[in-house]
């Protein structure tokens, strides 16, 4: 099986799908792995880090010569039309921001797996790249609340006074929320955290901070949260609008699977925050939590500094290769038997995953979208 790798093309993105790593266990599996030249250096991988690899300048070659093609972000219409018709390609596809790359993919015969679309069951964990993703960004998110915050976040005492601990307001406790409380508990923050579904208490709870009940509970399908109506929206503010106000520095995670992501903080929250105080909404990608937010942008609204990051992952790009790497690895294992590609179309991660197959549009949601 010839497995390629070519050079992500997104401006800003430094991720790669194979890490040294990762590639000697797909050689273990039989598989034949070429790379484009310099495909890691983004991740500061140059191409000596990875044997049992061979790399090509000639990128068209590359991606037309190979039954599976392994991206980070969604291919791009030059790649599509590169690939071999009939061949596979795994990435994150963001169909609803790219219709026309699936309408492509459809049309050329490529199958096309969507990292984000693997269903998130226990057996399916290994390969869950939202879940590695949104670990990098949460850890991160801690990280650049503290660099812009002009506060110390642990608790000092030294001989020119004592420093009170930060006070840090995660709002969102799913993966990446749980992350940012960790990473605000290790560097010594006093740590509040809110979610909607109440599952998440104990969580929040166990890495040591404090669980805010708002008196909301809103538990929707999958483990997901589900959109709040305007009573209980209002109730929910009520009770955080004291919290935001009294922190030192607020991440927001929150997201509704395909739904815009929700407004909690709105602009008269901010105005009465703190002097010096800081947001970073990690949600900015899906619109922003926070009504100041300017997705992509870092800037300071009043006397806030408000940053809405885009691909966090990508600002950590060694370990999220590696854990995506992973991944990937993990997905395409079960589908490779004596050095020979199966699909077993009956599983339920290779059919909840596959996007393109066949000249098909094989998920609904986007067939309704695009068709
Ligand atoms: P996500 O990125 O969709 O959302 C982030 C968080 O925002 C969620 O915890 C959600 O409840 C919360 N949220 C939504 N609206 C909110 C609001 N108005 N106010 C406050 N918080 C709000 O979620 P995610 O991090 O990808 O995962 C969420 C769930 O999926 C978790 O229960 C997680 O344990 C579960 N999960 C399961 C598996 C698995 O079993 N394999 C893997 C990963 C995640």
């Amino acid at each position: 099986i010839r497995v390629a790798v070519p050079k992500e093309t997104l401006e800003g993105e430094c991720r790669v799908a194979l890490d040294p790593v990762v590639a000697k266990r797909f050689a273990a599996l039989g598989c034949e792995v070429r790379m484009e030249h310099d495909a890691g250096a983004g991740a500061h991988y140059v191409d000596d880090d990875y044997e049992d690899v061979s790399f090509v300048t000639d990128k068209a070659e590359l991606l037309g010569n190979a039954e599976v093609i392994l991206k980070v972000q969604p291919p791009d219409e030059d790649e599509i039309n590169q690939i071999a018709e009939g061949s596979i390609v795994v990435g994150f596809m963001s169909p609803h921001r790219y219709p026309e790359r699936v309408k492509l993919m459809r049309d050329r015969r490529i199958t096309s797996f969507a990292m984000e679309l693997i269903p998130r069951i226990s057996r399916a964990q290994g390969m869950d790249a939202l879940s590695s993703q949104a670990a990098v960004a949460g850890y991160k998110a801690a990280i650049m609340a503290a660099d812009r915050s002009g506060r110390f976040f642990p608790m000092l005492t030294t001989a020119a006074g004592t420093i009170r601990p930060a006070k840090v307001l995660i709002i969102g406790a799913g993966v990446a929320g749980l992350q940012a409380i960790a990473t605000a508990k290790r560097l010594g923050a006093v740590v509040e955290a809110y979610d909607v579904r109440s599952a998440t208490r104990e969580q929040v709870q166990s890495l040591g901070a404090k669980y805010i009940d708002t008196g909301v509970a809103a538990e929707g399908e999958g483990g997901y949260a589900r959109e709040l109506t305007e009573e209980e929206k209002r109730k929910q503010l009520e009770v955080l609008a004291k919290h935001i106000t009294q922190s030192d520095a607020v991440i927001t995670t929150a997201a509704i699977p395909g739904r815009p992501s929700p407004k909690i903080i709105s602009k008269e929250m901010v105005d009465n925050m703190k002097v010096g105080s800081v947001i970073i909404d990690l949600a900015a990608e899906g619109g922003g939590n926070c009504e100041v937010t300017k997705p992509g942008e870092d800037y300071v609204y009043g006397c806030v500094r408000v940053y809405g990051p885009f691909n966090v992952p990508s600002m950590l790009p060694v370990h999220a290769s590696d854990m995506y790497a992973k991944n990937l690895l993990n997905f395409l294992t079960p589908m490779i038997k004596e050095g020979e590609l199966k699909l077993d179309w009956e599983d339920q991660v290779i059919k909840d995953s596959a996007l393109t197959h066949d000249g098909e549009i094989r998920h609904e949601p986007t067939r309704a979208l695009v068709e």
